[in-house]
C-alpha cells in the first residue's frame, strides 16, 4: 500500500487506548474518501491478518488472525472503542486469519449482534482450529505464567456469531446491525486456497477495495479461483509470495509419492506431519488416487493412518463433497458416482490411542506386517499427534 511507509508507521509505537488512525493520517471520510482501510495486522509481517474499514456509517473488520511466529501474537486493537465493530468478514478458516477473533470477544469490542461473515465451510473448519488455538493459547499463557486473553466462553461467543453466506454478496445491513443508510455492499468469490475461502470485495458510494485473503496452495480439489472485480484499492496477500522457484503442485505430489513407495517397498513405516485442515487432505486425495495401483502384494500391505485434527477436519470436507461451489467438479462427479468418501482409501485407520499407534508401528516391524504411511498433524513435529509416534 502506498500510504504505509517508514516514516509513518501505521500504528506509531507510542500509541495509546485512544489512539484514532484516521486522526493520524490526517483522513476525514467524505465523499472523495468514503472508504478507509487500516491494516490492525499483517502489515510488514506474517501473521495477524485484519484490517479496520470505516465508511461514514460504519466500522467493519476483514480477517482477525494470529501471529503464530515472534512479535505480538494478537492483531493491534488500539483505539477501537468498545461496542464500536459493527461486524467482521472472514476471508477463510486458516488460524493467521481467525486465531484473534476471541480477543476481540474478550475485549467487548464487537457490537452485540455483531454477525462474523463466512461461507459454511469456513465456517466448520473455523471452529475446530479455533477450539484447538484455545488448547495451545492455554498452555502457552501456563508455560509462561500469564495471564490468558481469552478463555473458552469466548471462542464459544465467537462461534454463535458465525453467518454463514455462499459466494456471492449483497448489502452488509442486510446481515448485519449497522445503519440501514449505510450503502456498503459486499461480494465474495472463489479463492482457491483452502475449501471455503474467499476474496472480498466491499464497496461504498461507487468506491471498492477488494481484499485477495490468502491466495495460493491451489489444491486440485478445490474449483478454480473467481475473478474478482475491478477495484479502486487491492490488498494481496499470499503465502510464499516471495519464492521464485517452487515446484509445481503435481510434481511436488509425484516426488512425495515416489518416495512414500519406496518406503514402503522396503517395509519401512512412513509418517508426514503437516497441516490437519488442507494439506492433510491433499495428501489423503492423493493416497486415495494413487494407493490401488501398487502391485498386489504391496497393496495388501499398506495402510492409511489418519490422526488427530485431520479426523475431524475430513468430516468436513466429506460434507462439502457434493457442492460445486466449494469442491472440483471431479471430486462432486466422483461422489454422484458413488464414491462415498472420496478423500479415504478403503480401509483407514483411525488411532484414538497411544496403544493403538504403538500396535500400528509394531506390526510394521514383523515380516509381513502391514506397512503404515501416517498424516498426522503438525507441521515440523511441533504439537499435534505426530510426535506420539516417537514415543
Ligand atoms: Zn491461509
Amino acid at each position: 500500500m502506498s500510504s504505509i511507509n517508514e516514516e509513518m508507521p501505521w500504528l506509531p509505537a507510542d500509541a495509546d487506548e485512544t489512539f484514532d488512525p484516521l486522526a493520524h493520517a490526517d483522513v476525514e471520510i467524505d465523499t472523495e474518501t468514503p472508504m478507509v482501510v487500516t491494516p490492525r495486522g499483517g502489515a510488514r509481517e506474517v501473521g495477524r491478518s485484519c484490517y479496520q474499514v470505516d465508511t461514514e456509517f460504519s466500522t467493519i473488520l476483514v480477517d482477525c488472525g494470529l501471529n503464530q511466529s515472534s512479535g505480538d501474537s494478537f492483531p493491534d486493537f488500539r483505539g477501537l472503542e468498545a461496542g464500536s465493530v459493527g461486524a467482521i468478514f472472514l476471508t477463510h478458516a486458516h488460524i493467521d486469519h481467525s486465531g484473534g477473533l476471541p480477543v476481540l470477544e474478550s475485549r467487548g469490542l464487537l457490537a452485540d449482534d455483531a454477525p462474523i461473515i463466512a461461507t459454511p465451510p469456513t465456517i466448520e473448519i473455523a471452529k475446530i482450529l479455533l477450539r484447538d488455538s484455545l488448547k495451545i493459547h492455554r498452555q502457552e499463557s501456563r508455560n509462561a505464567g500469564e495471564e490468558q486473553q481469552y478463555v473458552e466462553s469466548h471462542v464459544e461467543d465467537v462461534i454463535n456469531r458465525f453467518e454463514p453466506v455462499d459466494y456471492g454478496g449483497g448489502r452488509v445491513e442486510a446481515l448485519a446491525d449497522i445503519p440501514n443508510e449505510d450503502p456498503l455492499v459486499f461480494q465474495m468469490g472463489n479463492a482457491g486456497h483452502l475449501l471455503g475461502s474467499a476474496w472480498l470485495m466491499l464497496q461504498t458510494n461507487g468506491y471498492r477495495t477488494v481484499f485477495s485473503g490468502d491466495l495460493g496452495g491451489r489444491a486440485s480439489h478445490l474449483p478454480d479461483i473467481a475473478a474478482p472485480p475491478q477495484a479502486d484499492l487491492l490488498i494481496l496477500e499470499s503465502t510464499y509470495g516471495s519464492l521464485h522457484s517452487h515446484p509445481s503442485m503435481s510434481d511436488a505430489q509425484s516426488e512425495l509419492y515416489n518416495t512414500v513407495e519406496r518406503a514402503i517397498q522396503s517395509g519401512e513405516p512412513v509418517l508426514i506431519p503437516t497441516f490437519g485442515v488442507g494439506r492433510a487432505q491433499m495428501l489423503m486425495l492423493m493416497f486415495a488416487n494413487r494407493l490401488h495401483t501398487l502391485p498386489t502384494d504391496i497393496k495388501d500391505r499398506v495402510q492409511l493412518v489418519v490422526d488427530g485434527m485431520a479426523q475431524e477436519a475430513t468430516d468436513i470436507y466429506h460434507q462439502f463433497t457434493t457442492n460445486a461451489s466449494f469442491m472440483d467438479e471431479s471430486i462432486v462427479n466422483r461422489v454422484e458416482n458413488g464414491t462415498k468418501q472420496p478423500f479415504l482409501p478403503d480401509d483407514t485407520t483411525f488411532p484414538e490411542t497411544d496403544s493403538h499407534r504403538r500396535a500400528i508401528l509394531s506390526e510394521a516391524n514383523q515380516s509381513g506386517g502391514s506397512v503404515p504411511i501416517i498424516v498426522a498433524p503438525s507441521w515440523m513435529i511441533t504439537g499435534g499427534n505426530s510426535p506420539r509416534y516417537f514415543t
